[in-house]
């Protein structure tokens, strides 16, 4: 009996390493597919169009909104992202559990809409830690790692509403600990009515009732 995927969104603030771990997790695991966004950020070095983003202009982007093409989209520090909506349901069709990296407010977004979504939250284990990965990553400006210390005061303030908080210590432990996560969603009862319908015709069958 074929499951079908799990959506789960994985959020943090900026510098948190979420980037990496979600890295590791795909290279451990095939059963994940990781969505790519479509955004209007200007592409960081080493960036590639289609592989850690469809980077458009705005009016390509506000086009993808205008036909219903994103599942959700949000503006974060001045440019808009979004989650292109075909690649999630053909994924998730397929079995695969389908992982989206997205901000605290498309993250809300998609769960009002899918309130099965799994919604996790990582953290790096001090804010002094985040300040030294933003500054060490040396992509950013001293104003843009400014706004992203000054967001993540702001996204502190709605962290309790995910399921879980993960705080990543080592990349390993934090790859298993989001694993193990996902898989015990398979788990869970709301995801398994299928197998509960097959359960009970069985057990009716056998017992002639
Ligand atoms: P960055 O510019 O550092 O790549 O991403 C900035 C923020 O936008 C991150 O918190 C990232 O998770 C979020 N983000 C990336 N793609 C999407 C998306 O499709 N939708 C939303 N709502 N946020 C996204």
């Amino acid at each position: 009996m074929k499951q079908q995927g799990i959506l789960a969104v994985v959020s943090g603030f900026s510098g948190a390493g979420k980037g990496t771990i979600m890295k590791a997790l795909l290279e451990k695991y095939d059963n994940y597919a990781l969505s790519i966004s479509a955004t209007t950020r200007k592409p960081r070095e080493g960036e590639v169009h289609g592989r850690e983003y469809f980077f458009l202009t705005v009016d390509e982007f506000e086009t993808l909104i205008a036909n219903d093409q994103l599942i959700e989209h949000a503006r974060y520090v001045n440019n808009y992202y979004g989650t292109p909506r075909s690649y999630v349901e053909e994924k998730m069709a397929e079995g695969k559990d389908v992982i989206l990296e997205i901000e605290i407010q498309g993250a809300l977004k998609v769960k009002e809409k899918f309130p099965e979504t799994l919604l996790v939250f990582v953290v790096p284990p001090t804010a002094e830690d985040l300040k030294n990965r933003l500054v060490g990553r040396g992509t950013e400006t001293m104003e843009v790692i400014e706004d992203r210390m000054n967001r993540a005061i702001e996204e502190a303030e709605v962290m309790d509403s995910y399921d879980y908080i993960l705080v990543n210590e080592t990349v390993e432990k934090a790859v298993e600990d989001l694993h193990n996560l996902i898989q015990s969603q398979h788990m869970k009862a709301e995801n398994n009515e299928a197998r509960i319908k097959q359960m009970k015709e069985e057990l009716h069958a056998i017992v002639g009732k």
